[in-house]
């Protein structure tokens, strides 16, 4: 029998052990926000992989974001070292899982198996995913116990709120250092078939437009901040979106809308604020001196960072132009350049023959409209031989009723577990 025969039969000898593995996960409710259980979910991470021969750290990010005694950032590092010198390949899953939200027909804590598929929250995004990871990982050791280099499984903390209290802390702390691990795999829902090679870049601003408070029933006394902005938003139309829906990029991008460049206006608030909803009262009259605008620019490889800004501060510069009093103000509130790993890296030529092994397809590449932790890796670690590789269907991410398929992940399982036989098993076992 091949490695690759006994490998498949040791991962399907698994199956109630994954879905065991899977809703264990699920029933440990790591909602972020506020971070709640990262710590327990660690420690059952750290049980779990112990007596597999795993060495297991544990991490708090302290005094990042979001980070207090009530809500404690904890990220668990487990590492299984070989038999002899070789690479290190890393899996990195993220603990939290977003807010519930409304809809749910299921108990979305429970980690209930309906015809073959585990529900919950966190099902696909991403602790199937981790679960997958974990059973390819024993499954591989079980086959190849001679292997060479190291594997690591990490769960880290806030990557759906941006990640500084999960990867970038531990690539700050040289836990990604390409002299410690050589090979990252994030086992996010990309679909079984597909390798993510990077992401979009994103540029966040907030924009204010200024005028002069002055009472509502005389506003010629005073100066309207709103329709300043109205202008802004008028002269964006006008201009700027026709402009970024030219933009094409070659990155492989999905969905196809993506593959332009795009702006949202994430939220525009002018004037005074809005009441509590249990405020009975009536607003006062009153010219508003300020309105803010937060806009989210998706940007692409083939653009770069400065002229992203260049462009809106162009909008500004033209209603300037035509608007006496018009004042303005830009603040950049978050920027993450692009990223993409290349097609012929090594962890992406070995994922993509595992796929077309386990599956008999060709492995797609894609790459994400939206940013997740490889941004971390790729900037702060100095790692560039990284993708997303992992089960469930990337649509079902934070929306109710949340699963993912067992086959699925017994398939992404296989690829994961070939792939470490191709990057770590001594020629005489993968022989
Ligand atoms: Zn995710």
């Amino acid at each position: 029998m091949t490695i690759d025969q006994r490998l498949s039969d040791e991962i399907d000898a698994r199956r109630e052990d994954l879905i065991q593995l899977t809703g264990d996960l699920i029933r440990i409710p790591t909602l972020n926000p506020p971070g709640e259980n990262y710590r327990d979910i660690c420690e059952f991470l750290a049980n779990r992989l112990r007596p597999q021969g795993f060495a297991i750290e544990l991490v708090r990010a302290h005094g990042v974001p979001g980070d207090s005694e009530k809500y404690p950032r904890w990220n668990v590092i487990a590492r299984r070292e070989g038999k002899r010198l070789g690479d290190c390949v890393h899996f990195n899953s993220h603990i939290d899982v977003v807010d519930v939200g409304l809809g749910w027909t299921v108990d979305p804590f429970g980690g209930a198996l309906i015809d073959g598929k585990v529900y919950g929250r966190g099902a696909c995004d991403m602790k199937g995913g981790l679960a997958a990871s974990i059973v390819a990982a024993e499954a591989f050791i079980a086959v190849c116990p001679d292997f060479a280099g190291a594997i690591e499984i990490s769960g880290t903390a806030d990557e759906e709120s941006g990640g500084f209290g999960g990867v970038a802390y531990l690539a700050q702390q040289g836990f990604f250092a390409p002299e410690r691990v050589q090979h990252v795999i994030i086992p996010e829902p990309l679909n079984k078939d597909r390798i993510c090679l990077g992401h979009r870049g994103v540029w966040w601003a907030e924009i204010e437009t200024f005028g002069e408070i002055a009472h509502g029933s005389m506003p010629f006394l005073g100066d309207c901040a709103v329709r300043h902005m109205g202008a802004v938003m008028e002269e964006m139309e006008h201009s700027l979106f026709p402009a970024l829906a030219q933009k094409r990029t070659d990155m492989p991008v999905v969905p196809e809308g993506a593959k332009q460049s795009t702006l949202n206006i994430n939220s525009i608030h002018g004037g005074q604020a809005e009441g509590d909803a249990d405020f009975t009262g009536l607003p006062s009259p009153c010219v508003p001196d300020s309105c803010r605008m937060v806009i989210d620019r998706r940007f692409l490889i083939e653009e770069d960072i400065d002229d992203v800004q260049a462009e809106v501060m162009e909008v500004l510069r033209k209603v300037e132009a035509d608007r006496d009093s018009f004042r303005y103000d830009v603040r950049e509130l978050h920027r993450v350049l692009p990223t993409m790993t290349e097609k012929d890296a090594p962890i992406v030529k070995t994922v993509a023959q595992a796929i077309l092994d386990t599956m008999g397809t060709d492995a797609q590449f894609v790459v994400s409209p939206g940013t997740y932790d490889q941004k971390h890796i790729d900037r702060i670690g100095k790692l560039h031989n990284c993708i997303a590789y992992g089960p469930g269907i990337l649509d079902l991410a934070h929306k109710p009723d949340e699963y993912v398929g067992v086959d699925d992940m017994l398939d992404s399982a296989k690829v994961m577990g070939r792939t470490l036989i191709e990057l770590l098993a001594s020629p005489e076992e993968a022989a």
